[in-house]
């Protein structure tokens, strides 16, 4: 059996879906690995490097022989249509408001994994692409937050005076957040945070972070089963923003990752708050490619919004690929191997294991996630 890892086409992906560490392991488990020329040079993997843990180094049209493709973004239908009709593609696919590529997908018999749908459960911990790319972008959003602000972050008290720490405030404590927050205060900054999420105060604070929040009833009851954020009330989110609109103002950074799955990110950030921070402050969205949570922010520019710098950035984990690539592609192929029979090496679907169920979106023709109108197994 055959697996392919193409050069991803998206003009701004640099990461790629194997490294050499993982295409060692690939090839243990008996597939012969072929990866496109190009593909890891974004992310420090030369065709040697991969060369020399046992891939084969080909051009783009060897993807036509492959029984399982992994890619960091979902194809373009250029792409799959020229993949083998059975042919397993693994990637992040995006597919809430694509159901027409599904679709498409679906048409050419490919199966179709989305890895961001993979259940948040022990056993799946080590498949999480949403949190090891998450994490990652945390921690650049604050890197990119550093270098355009035109300040030091941490107090220093020095002979011609001192300089008085960085006040950054991180909206969304969820990895992303968290991972912002203890950055932060590594580099010295007085760190504050919000989320909707109750679970979230208490993670904040042992960071050494102040939560920030305005915590009645609502609040009390805003986590889903899964862990995940719900939609706030126009009455809660009003009430927030008051809140907010206040510390806002003595901030210097504000970097926002607030997210709700499958819908587009909640507003928090407006204009009126940017024009009450001080000239020369830093603003990251991290949300921009669902819509932001800064009013103002601009996918893939860096802006200046009433005075604020605000980066909006797409793809953080991108501009750190070396280290998301590493990730993603160990990612991949943790959830590959069960896939893969132990005894005989063959590759199996099987649509009862909760994994396969939660992340599988189209197999044998049809759209098969009931999330986007497929039958349950
Ligand atoms: P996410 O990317 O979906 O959202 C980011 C954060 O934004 C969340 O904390 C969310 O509560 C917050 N948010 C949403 N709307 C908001 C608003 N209006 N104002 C302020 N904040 C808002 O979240 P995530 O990083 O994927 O994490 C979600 C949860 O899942 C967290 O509790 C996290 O610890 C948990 N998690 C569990 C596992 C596991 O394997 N068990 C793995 C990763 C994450």
């Amino acid at each position: 059996k055959t697996l392919f890892v193409p050069k991803e086409t998206a003009d701004a992906e640099t990461r790629v879906a194997a490294s050499p560490d993982t295409v060692k392991k690939l090839k243990g488990l008996g597939f012969d690995v072929v990866v496109e020329s190009g593909a890891g040079l974004k992310s420090r993997m030369d065709d040697e490097a991969f060369r020399a843990a046992g891939a084969e180094i080909a051009g783009p049209e060897a993807a036509a022989n492959a029984d399982v493709i992994f890619r960091v973004r979902r194809p373009g239908e250029q792409e799959f249509f020229g993949y083998k009709s059975g042919a397993i593609v693994i990637a992040t696919m995006d597919p809430y408001g694509h159901e027409d590529a599904l679709a498409a997908m679906a048409g050419k018999g490919i199966s179709a994994f989305a890895m961001e749908l993979m259940p948040r459960i022990t056993r799946a911990q080590s498949m999480d692409v949403l949190s090891s790319q998450a994490n990652l972008a945390g921690y650049q959003a604050v890197i990119e937050a550093a270098s355009v602000f035109d300040r030091a972050m941490p107090m220093m008290m020095t002979a011609a005076g001192t300089v008085p720490a960085a006040r950054v405030f991180v909206m969304g404590a969820g990895v992303a957040g968290l991972q912002a927050i203890a950055t932060a205060r590594r580099l010295g900054a007085v760190v504050s945070a919000t989320d909707v999420r109750p679970a979230a105060k208490e993670q904040v604070a042992s960071l050494g972070a102040k939560f920030i929040a305005v915590e009645d009833d609502e609040f009390k009851a805003a986590e889903t089963a899964g862990g995940y954020a719900k939609e706030m009330s126009a009455e809660y989110q009003a009430k927030q923003a008051e809140l907010v609109a206040s510390h806002i103002a003595k901030q210097d950074i504000v970097i926002t990752t607030a997210l709700i799955p499958g819908r587009p990110a909640p507003r928090l950030v407006s204009r009126q708050m940017l024009s009450a921070m001080k000239l020369g402050s830093v603003a990251v969205d991290l949300a921009v490619e669902r819509g932001g949570n800064i009013e103002g922010a601009v996918a893939g520019a860096v802006t200046e919004v009433e005075g604020v710098n605000v980066i909006g950035y797409e793809n953080l984990p991108g501009r750190i690929a070396a280290s998301a690539s590493a990730l993603y592609a160990k990612n991949l192929l943790t959830f590959f191997e069960t896939l893969v029979d132990k005894e005989t090496g063959d590759l199996k679907i099987n649509r009862e294991d909760e994994l396969v169920a939660a992340t599988l979106l189209t197999h044998e023709g049809a759209l098969v996630h009931p999330k986007f109108g497929g039958q349950p197994a």
